[in-house]
């Protein structure tokens, strides 16, 4: 994926505007644009990695960032003790859309299992 085309790299750059809730070093998260609950927000590294099956070793710390990010952005939006779902789609079977790694975090209502 070629990172000028890239949606979520448009959106680590400022090119294109999100509705950002939580930034550090690593990672930037915003409220999705299609939200499927009260709480929907898309955790990305800001470094461009297309998904889960291209991740190395040295990835780990990155990737393992996006969780830790989603239990402080779970306090901020007031769902950590309700509780939230975590949710990264690899590859056509899995539904992913944009070709950018990234964390779904969802919460604020009950979610079914197993998922769809
Ligand atoms: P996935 O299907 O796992 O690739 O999910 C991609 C998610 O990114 C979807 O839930 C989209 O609604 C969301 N999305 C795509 N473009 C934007 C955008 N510009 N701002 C916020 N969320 C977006
Ligand atoms: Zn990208």
């Amino acid at each position: 994926m070629d990172v000028e085309n890239c949606i979520f790299c448009r959106i680590v750059s400022g090119a294109v505007k999100a509705a950002v809730v939580y930034e550090d070093d690593c990672t930037v998260a915003f409220d999705d644009i299609n939200p499927r609950a009260p709480v929907h927000v898309v955790i990305i590294p800001k470094r461009h990695i297309d998904m889960v099956s291209d991740l190395k070793e040295k990835d780990a710390g990155m990737f393992g960032g996006l969780a830790i990010a989603a239990n402080r952005i779970a306090r901020i939006k007031g769902i950590a003790d309700s509780g939230y779902r975590l949710i990264t789609n690899c590859g056509k079977d899995a539904g992913q859309e944009v070709l950018h790694i990234h964390m779904h975090l969802l919460g604020g209502r009950k979610f079914a299992w197993p998922p769809g």
